[in-house]
């Protein structure tokens, strides 16, 4: 994880044959900046891919794949309503439920519940590992669900406590599109998400877009723990000003 939060967004993964990012909302220089931390520079990225078309997930996108010749996979949706991205080298529309094949890697979106033009998620599939991907979503819908099963890593959106979002500084109509089906999922609704996916091989949960304003880690991360119940896989939290280390599917 680069960064994940309402002021940046981007998921590093690679296999021994690619490399990829799943969108930036990060400066070029930013992100160059975060991936050295990891031993890698944008200039060795394989494709781009994103979500939906909020800044928090493509406001780095454009220069990004202008200057590093980078191909960019999003929805035709996605495309057409981020207006930000400007003219990229190589766009690749993807669907919901098709499957990209890059070398060794099996990226398969599928559709998300969120206020955006055809937002999507992934899964990711390499020699028999799968990560799960889950971010941006206001409802986990069956389909999302499904697609999460047996996963052995799961990269999950934790956004907010109820609470702390009825009794914070937003707006009425931002709490309101937050706690939308089509905004962003609770500590609660995560926790919910955990029970419905937890296995014996799910090896790790990284809680995501955690929001700085609505939420405290703690809360966050007990909340997945009492999901997780005498299931055991590290449990950790994305951060938004630092990357996290790679990490091994
Ligand atoms: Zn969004
Ligand atoms: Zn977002």
């Amino acid at each position: 994880m680069l960064s994940s939060g309402s002021r940046g967004n981007c998921i590093y993964v690679e296999s021994d044959a690619v490399k990829i990012i799943i969108d930036s909302g990060l400066s070029v220089k930013e992100l160059g900046r975060r991936l050295e931390s990891i031993d890698r520079t944008p200039g060795e990225l394989d494709a781009v891919f994103l979500t939906h078309e909020h800044s928090d997930h493509i406001g780095g996108v454009g220069p990004l794949v202008r200057k590093y010749s980078i191909p960019l996979y999003a929805t035709n949706g996605t495309f057409q309503a981020g207006k930000k991205l400007g003219i990229v080298p190589v766009f690749n529309p993807i669907r919901s439920g098709d499957i990209v094949h890059l070398e060794n890697l099996e990226i398969e979106p599928y559709t998300t519940s969120h206020d955006a033009q055809e937002s999507i998620a992934y899964v990711i599939r390499c020699h028999n590992r799968k990560l799960g991907h889950a971010t941006d979503m206001g409802i986990v819908t069956h389909q999302a669900c499904e697609a999460l099963k047996n996963s052995h890593v799961l990269l999950l959106e934790s956004n907010h406590d109820v609470e702390m979002l009825d009794f914070g500084p937003y707006s009425w109509a931002l709490k309101k599109r937050i706690k939308s089906d089509l905004g962003h999922l609770s500590n609660e609704a995560c926790g919910e998400l955990l029970s419905a996916v937890k296995h014996e091989h799910l090896q790790r949960v990284i809680l995501m877009h955690l929001s700085q304003t609505n939420n405290h880690p703690e809360i966050a991360h007990v909340t997945a723990l009492q999901a997780l119940g005498s299931h055991t896989p590290i449990l950790s939290l994305a951060n938004q000003d630092q990357p996290t280390e790679l990490i091994e599917v």
